[in-house]
């Protein structure tokens, strides 16, 4: 299948960026199929590196300057500083174990978790400069890790609710992410929509609620709405299979 860029994708994904970041002092980004495997459990680790590379340059990031998660859709969230400075970006046991959220204030530390479907959550937090990332597959959101984000960082950073900004990226949509049986009911029931008995769950919606439910207000919060599996412009392993090559999600403050 060819990788043709959809145009269309792109120029909505750049819209939401500008609502997103407004005149604040942060960057985000999120990589398309043209741009390489970007997980080290999927490609080869030199060409990795080699995409890692290359894709940054676009934007005058150095990989010494990254940092990345070590994914295992839990619930983990961790708050990374100076001492994290590329951590993962050359390999996979240097990575922050174990965790699929990350905060910082540390500028200019770019940080990076990889998708193929798994919606990527963009957090910015006006009162300190704080940017965080969280990758939230099906298993983290039902382990509420988007809620997780947001009440870490109050505790953390003594930020309040009004400072966040949020921001919901490319991945599965509604139509796309069908469940089982068997683990359909640990979805919201308002998230659910039954199609010729096919469950169907709406992550973003999932994920919405319960930034809801910590007290965000639905003006601080952005759904892009653009799905992995739909658009040929990302990567989705529910399309891709053992071909997928996840892209990278990034933010940073500066
Ligand atoms: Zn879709």
């Amino acid at each position: 299948m060819s990788p043709m860029p959809n145009s269309k994708a792109s120029l909505n994904l750049s819209i939401h960026w500008k609502n997103f970041i407004q005149n604040d002092p942060i960057q985000v980004g999120f990589s398309s199929i043209s741009d390489g495997c970007m997980s080290f459990y999927r490609g080869k680790k030199e060409q990795v590196i080699q995409n890692r590379e290359s894709y940054f340059s676009k934007f005058y990031i150095q990989l010494k300057d990254t940092c990345w998660a070590s994914l295992v859709h839990g619930d983990q969230v961790a708050f990374v500083q100076e001492t994290d400075r590329s951590k993962g970006a050359l390999s996979n046991p240097t990575a922050i174990s174990k965790t699929d959220g990350m905060w910082t204030t540390t500028k200019n530390l770019t940080l990076c978790t990889t998708h193929a479907d798994c919606i990527p959550m963009y957090c910015y937090s006006s009162e300190n400069s704080a940017v965080g990332i969280a990758h939230c597959g099906w298993r983290s959101i039902v382990k509420k890790l988007p809620e997780k984000m947001i009440l870490k960082a109050i505790e953390h950073f003594h930020c309040t609710l009004p400072s966040f900004r949020i921001l919901l990226g490319v991945g599965i949509c509604s139509n796309c992410f069908e469940v089982s049986k068997e683990i359909v009911h640990l979805f919201p029931e308002n998230t659910i929509t039954i199609i010729d008995e096919k469950y169907f769950v709406d992550l973003n919606l999932c994920i919405t609620q319960q930034l809801q439910n910590v007290g965000l207000d639905n003006s601080q919060i952005i759904v892009t709405n653009l799905c992995s599996r739909c658009s040929s412009e990302y990567p989705s392993y529910r399309r891709d299979r053992e071909k997928v090559q996840p892209a990278v999600a990034w933010i940073r403050t500066y």
